[in-house]
């Protein structure tokens, strides 16, 4: 159709198939997955176990140049190229991508189902609470949010000995234990008794008292909306607090540790693991205090049990989507789980095809899906698909700001193959940093109404000029799957003729400074410029003993430098970073570069305006 319709309505306008349906053609039975209503499964992580020996498919990472207002459509690419190669060339495949947030959906963004006639189905479940990992996500860190305080809160009022006494209270028989979270505090004190008659004070005073510094505590409460006034909040201000207030504030879910967790994880003992081992801040004595010494590891892994299992949806075309894990890439590491991803290779096995997203721009979302993801997942991916558009490269160019409210400047609806020229500059520097890692590049052409032929050419030109493997226009957002069968042949002919083996940015055993300097390089800075805060954390994450973790950058999409209003590819300038944060059960530093907020706030017009319930269907109407 022409002009396209609005997404909600061309989803709306599929029945999308029962999802055991999606399910057996993938090879799954009942056994192996948990339906959640129609069109909704998660699928068991044993189905992995079952697979381990069987080869593994083709791995696709999807990626794009720096994002514009205007939209490149990563997500849209991707459903179309799993449409082209599962529903046109009779590929097995699966689509891997992360859960949205709310915070979009209702903000600036909207939603993230991908769109026109390459989306996922059913787009409003997707967008909204799925089958309610999130809201798991959220629980489980605000209940170490409320451990925290309270565990501060418990040690100013009581003795030792009470404290210690409280913690392990005496069974029927008047005999006190240690619960079984507590032997690993024990362990890490060095205090090898079972018997919690048998401590001396000081082993009571070390084992019940974290001693937590109020002021050096890292972790937040989390909510996914973007309510910008939860950003500074002080805790602590009833009556029976008795003045132990201190200012903390909120971020948002997806950018939670337990989130990073969730993505990174590769096993459910090995989650137990890392969420027991997340600092959440430091002692007085200057020891890290960790979720297993609050006790509360434990509780966390039953509060993320269902979540740790991707959920199974469709696209449009009908080709299986796992959903899973929905990290931010600007303010975390921005990529779908590795367990989803794991499963999904078995599943198609050999010959067949996952294709990944990975958020924003390929400084950003693959740079991480690198260093970070296939570091912990050891998976390695034989294709990355840069995703641009003419629009956008326009705007790299220099072409007219985009002002929300305005309509679009002609630049953007007519031929201009000199402002597309301009800004090939970014797509370039994209393809360069993404074919360093050892894989062979697709450039994905998602093509516009009004883009013209001269206009493809030069970027054309310009990403084989690079060194792309291929450049390919599609037009799936118009045509589906069909429209994107060109790409499909390319990013099959990349995968099969793919030799290289995955060459890492950064080595792991080197400074945490030395690494972000070696990442800062990649964005054409000349250098970094540390703030003293930021100089304070490394020295105590490194005193810590966590310097040999990868980095996750904390940086605007919109620029390859701190700048969001730099286009293009700058160069000759210094990336400042604000803070260092740690995650350590997730497994990264995380620098805090120039004023990256943690929690985004609300435009004076956000979507939420659209959205609306028809009251007679019954049906979500206003999503994009
Ligand atoms: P990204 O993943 O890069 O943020 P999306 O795939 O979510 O982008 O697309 C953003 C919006 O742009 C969606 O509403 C989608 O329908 C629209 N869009 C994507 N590609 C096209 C296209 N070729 N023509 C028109 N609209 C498009």
């Amino acid at each position: 159709l022409s002009p396209v319709p609005a997404d909600i309505d061309i989803a709306n306008s599929v029945e999308p198939y029962p999802i055991g349906v999606i399910a057996s053609e993938l090879g799954l039975d009942a056994s192996q997955y948990e339906v959640y209503g129609k069109s909704k499964a998660k699928v068991l992580l044993s189905v992995y176990d079952g697979l381990k020996d069987s080869p593994n498919g083709y791995y696709v990472v999807v990626g794009g140049i720096s994002p514009t207002p205007l939209g490149e459509g990563k997500s849209t690419t991707t459903v179309g190229l799993c449409q082209a190669l599962g529903a046109h060339l009779g590929k097995k495949v699966v689509t891997c991508v992360r859960q949205p947030s709310q915070g979009p959906t209702f903000g600036i963004k909207g939603g993230a189902a991908g769109g026109g006639y390459s989306q996922v189905i059913p787009m409003d479940e997707f967008n909204l609470h799925m089958t309610g990992d999130i809201h798991a996500i959220t629980a489980a860190n605000n209940l170490l949010a409320a451990a925290i305080d309270t565990r501060i809160f418990h040690e100013s009022t009581q003795s030792d000995k009470a404290l210690f006494n409280r913690l392990c209270p005496a069974d029927k028989e008047g005999k006190r234990v240690f619960a079984p979270v507590m032997i690993k505090r024990l362990k890490k004190l060095g205090i090898e008794k079972t018997n919690p008659g048998d401590l001396t004070p000081d082993e009571i005073k070390a084992f019940a008292r974290l001693d937590i510094d109020p002021a050096q505590i890292t972790w937040k409460r989390v909510m996914d909306i973007n309510d910008r006034f939860l950003r500074k909040i002080t805790v602590g201000q009833g009556p029976e607090e008795k003045g132990m207030v201190r200012e903390t504030g909120f971020d948002i879910s997806v950018a939670s540790e337990i989130m990073a967790v969730l993505a990174l994880t590769t096993s459910l003992a090995d989650m137990r693991e890392r969420l027991g081992k997340m600092v959440i801040g430091t002692s007085r004595g200057g020891e890290p205090v960790s979720a297993d010494d609050l006790g509360v590891g434990g509780a966390l892994t039953v509060l993320m049990k269902d979540g740790i299992n991707p959920t199974l949806m469709q696209t449009l075309e009908g080709t299986p989507v796992l959903v899973h894990a929905g990290p931010f890439a600007n303010i975390a590491h921005g990529n779908s789980s590795i367990v989803a991803d794991q499963i999904a290779l078995k599943l198609v096995g050999e010959n067949g095809f996952v294709v990944t997203e990975a958020g924003f721009g390929a400084d950003i979302g693959t740079e991480k899906f690198m260093n970070i993801k296939c570091r912990y997942s050891g998976l390695t991916p034989q294709c990355a698909v840069i995703v641009a558009t003419v629009r956008a490269l326009k705007m790299h160019g220099g072409g007219p700001e985009v002002v929300a409210g305005r309509p679009l400047d002609h630049a953007y609806k007519t031929e201009q193959v000199d402002l597309v020229k301009a800004g090939c500059c970014n797509l370039v520097r994209h393809i360069q940093n993404t074919k360093s890692y050892g894989v062979n590049v697709v450039v994905a052409i998602n093509a516009f109404s009004t883009d013209t032929e001269a206009e493809f050419n030069v970027i054309k030109e310009a990403a084989f000029a690079a060194g792309a493997f291929d450049a390919v226009v599609c037009t799936h957002h118009a045509h589906g799957g069909a429209g994107a069968v060109d790409l499909g042949l390319a990013v099959q002919k990349a995968c099969e003729q793919h030799q290289s083996s995955l060459k890492f940015l950064y080595p792991l055993d080197i400074s945490i400074k030395e690494k972000i300097e070696m990442i800062v390089k990649s964005y054409g800075a000349d250098g970094v410029e540390f703030s003293e805060e930021a100089e304070k954390q490394i020295e105590t994450y490194t005193r810590q003993g966590f310097s040999g973790l990868p980095i996750c950058m904390a940086k605007t999409q919109y620029s390859f430098s701190h700048n969001a209003s730099l286009k293009g590819a700058p160069t000759g300038f210094i990336i400042p970073i604000r803070a260092v944060r740690a995650s350590i059960g997730a497994g990264f530093i995380y620098p805090l570069v120039g004023t990256m907020s943690t929690m985004p706030g609300l435009p004076t017009r956000p979507c939420f305006y659209d959205i609306d319930l028809d009251l007679e269907t019954g049906r979500v109407l206003g999503l994009s």
